[in-house]
């Protein structure tokens, strides 16, 4: 959803993604599939029908198992075909923007040697998709069984049940396509939402072969994204275990447009880093499979407020990213009435300094800090001796000390925010609020933390989570969250995510029926998902070429994406050289970051002569290249094929021409050419942007390299960085930022 802006709003990017789906939904009132309902294909030209989408997930028009090795495909660019290839970061599971009950699938799904994935219906009931080709015997979690319930609280070595393996093994070769037949009954509920008959698969089919008949499902199946039961769902497919391609997905049955939860994100004054925080947040709820956020940015601060009225109705939810001027008491009275009459209200961090003086809305957040607060405002509450105390002592409210990471003890191990999570994980660094005070009516503490007074803390533990009840409405509140401009790790904490999501289902909803999210921080290291950032991060691997206009990208790009390069042992630039120190660095430079965007140029270093024993550089025109053409492509071939396998967006930028007779080793100017044939070929087969550099460069030697150098002057660097930062905008923009 787009960034909804009122008057004087600052100039922030707005990002939007596609809700385009209605055309090929339809739901239907009836109880039974409706056999003479044709099917609907699920379009695959782009992602659109898809949620927001992991980087992990992309279209392609073709697809081949590479099997010299295990997990391993190769696609190439295109249309028609939905392909997943998990990286050590980027392993989201797919949901589908339709929800649906009872439903006919049919689709077409390949995998590579010992490739894992699964098709979840309503999110909660797994077939299984697993390379299973000539398993014997065949189990539930070999292609096409009905993988097994998981529950921790049954005796040892009961854990997984009711799995049920297919009747025959009907599995194809890794790297045929497979056909899926899968006809699915949701379960039934009764007026008031009692489950009154169970979900079947009523018949299932791979290749042609009946592997399942009206096999009754007590209840979701392990890794399930919802833990409850209900009508419809989204379809789920697994995107964390390994590459998976699908086409001609086809569907008819009880399908509708997804009914996830509307949040309004309401930001636009903060003394922290909103623009930030606010996409972050907005890309938290949008992935989560029940949620889907706009993001409304107020007036700045200091403006006329007095038309500022958030239509809070329109919403599930309300998610304040906000600490900035008073509101009118127009904009008071409708949060007030939205919470009032049953609406949900989320605040984190900085939130809970706001309004000081707005009575209705200290007694919705339970407890706040600075801008005057002290006694009048209520207790102080803290954990001692086993339980929370008010105390009503004098004193101001509010403080922080050192950002430091903390621990997170749960306090109320029952409700269901809490059911499922680990009772005491490390937070990411982050501000600990202390002797935050206020009402404290109609409030119940989910955690806390201590920190230490040797770096600024209490030396108590102090509330971090908490639910108000608020007339009809209910109110989750979490203190963690401190954002700047460069850090935001704090929101990233996975735990951070998960509470607030399973705390945005309880206030919306008053019951919370996702799954606890693998993965979670444990009590002694922290965790943060990576795949949510504010802009792109992009990477630019080089020689000394690409390390003269690197400076001219990142200014060109300044707000629009963080540019950096590989970096030597001191944090300065690292010149990349040539393809053999790539194919032997390549590793490290790619595990210093999680990469959106990579640029990459090889070839000035291969070209060039050294001496055949020591490997410097050399002027004999009788000593090797560094790298032969047949080396170079080799090692271009290794480079790309680690660079296709992070899942970052790539583009190769051909090597640069230079002057007859240039100083330092032996270059020959022809040279450039067939170097630069060699890569094309690569990336022109394996779908990877190029940047010519070289055409751009070659009709303007003159100007752009008067000297005997290959080097640029810097008004030529200005020029190659300009060419460079455009491709790394199209790059970006294609992969969805
Ligand atoms: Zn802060």
């Amino acid at each position: 959803m787009p960034l909804r802006f009122f008057q004087n709003a600052t100039n922030q990017r707005a990002r939007s993604h596609a809700t385009a789906l209605s055309a090929i939904l339809c739901s239907f009132a009836a109880t039974a599939i409706a056999q003479t309902e044709s099917f609907k294909t699920l379009p695959l030209e782009d992602l659109s029908a898809f949620q927001r989408v992991a980087k992990n997930w992309q279209i392609v028009g073709a697809v081949e198992a590479d099997l010299s090795d295990v997990r391993l495909m190769n696609s190439s660019p295109g249309q028609g075909i939905l392909l997943c290839q998990p990286t050590r970061t980027k392993r989201d599971e797919l949901f589908t923007r339709f929800e649906h009950a009872d439903v006919e699938l049919e689709c077409e799904i390949m995998v590579p040697i010992k490739s894992n994935s699964g098709l979840y219906f309503q999110s909660r009931y797994e077939i299984q998709i697993l390379d299973s080709w000539g398993a014997d015997p065949v189990k539930h979690s070999d292609i096409g069984g009905i993988y097994h319930r998981w529950d921790k609280t049954r005796p040892q070595g009961e854990w997984g049940f009711e799995g049920h393996p297919p009747r025959v093994n009907a599995a194809r070769a890794p790297g045929e396509w497979q056909q899926f037949k899968i006809k699915f009954r949701a379960p039934r509920f009764d007026a008031k939402g009692n489950k009154t008959e169970n979900a079947r698969f009523e018949e299932v089919r791979l290749n042609g072969k009946l592997l399942h008949e009206s096999v009754e499902l007590f209840g979701p199946t392990r890794s399930a994204a919802l833990e409850n039961e209900a009508a419809y769902g989204p379809l789920m497919i697994q995107g964390d275990h390994g590459p998976v391609a699908l086409r001609n997905i086809r569907y008819r049955g009880m399908v509708r447009e997804s009914n996830e939860k509307k949040v309004l994100i309401v930001t636009g004054q903060n003394n922290h880093h909103w623009p930030t925080s606010s996409v972050i947040v907005e890309q938290i709820f949008d992935k989560s499979p029940i949620f889907e956020a706009d993001v409304l940015v107020s007036p700045s601060n200091g403006q006329n407020m007095t038309g500022f009225v958030p239509p809070f109705a329109d919403y599930d939810l309300v998610c304040l990213d906000y600490n900035g001027d008073s509101w009118s008491r127009p904009a008071e009275k409708a949060l007030e009435s939205f919470v009032k009459n049953g609406g949900g209200l989320v605040v984190f961090h900085a939130a809970d300094n706001s309004f000081p003086e707005w009575k209705a809305y200290n007694e919705m957040i339970g407890l706040g800090g600075w801008k005057g607060r002290n006694e009048k405002d209520g207790p102080y509450v803290y954990w001692k001796f086993d339980q929370f105390v008010h105390d009503y002592s004098a004193g101001k409210g509010g403080g922080h000390g050192r950002q430091v990471e903390f621990n997170v003890v749960t306090r109320a191990p029952e409700h269901p925010i809490m059911k499922g999570m680990p009772t005491d994980w490390r937070h990411a660094r982050d501000e600990l609020y202390r002797h935050l005070r206020g009402p404290a009516k109609n409030m119940e503490i989910l955690a806390s933390a201590l920190q230490d007074e040797s770096t600024g803390g209490s030396g108590r533990h102090e509330p971090v989570l908490m639910t108000i009840n608020y007339g009809k409405g209910r109110v989750f509140h979490s203190v963690m969250g401190h954002v700047g401009a460069k850090y935001y790790d704090s929101i990233r904490c996975k735990g951070f995510i998960a509470t607030l999501l399973r705390g945005a289902e309880w206030a919306a909803t008053g019951d919370v029926t996702q799954r606890v999210p693998p993965g979670l921080p444990k009590s002694d290291s922290t965790a943060i998902d990576t795949n949510f950032k504010p802009r792109p991060e992009v990477l630019i691997i080089g020689d000394s070429i690409s390390m003269g206009y690197t400076e001219y990208v990142a200014g060109l790009l300044n707000g629009e994406a963080d540019v950096t390069r590989p970096k030597n042992a001191n944090g300065g630039y690292l010149n990349c050289e040539g393809t053999t120190k790539g194919v032997a660095e390549i590793d490290d430079w790619l595990a210093a970051g999680d990469f959106d965007v990579i640029t990459f140029n090889f070839g000035l270093h291969d070209l060039k002569r050294v001496h055949p024993e020591t490997g410097r550089n050399s002027r004999d025109p009788n000593h090797p290249q560094q790298a032969d053409l047949a080396t170079y492509k080799a090692n271009l071939e290794t480079i790309t094929d680690t660079l296709l396998g992070t899942g970052a967006a790539l583009v190769f930028v051909s090597t640069t021409p230079f002057p007859e007779g240039v100083g330092g080793p032996l270059r020959n100017p022809e040279d450039v050419a067939k170097y630069n044939e060699v890569a094309f070929e690569i990336m022109n087969r394996k779908g990877i942007a190029v940047q010519d550099l070289h055409q751009y460069v070659r009709p303007r030697m003159e100007q752009l390299l008067p000297r005997k150098d290959v080097h640029f002057l810097p008004e030529g660097n200005r020029e190659l960085g300009e060419r460079v930062a455009n491709s790394i905008r199209k790059a970006a923009a294609e992969a969805g930022w």
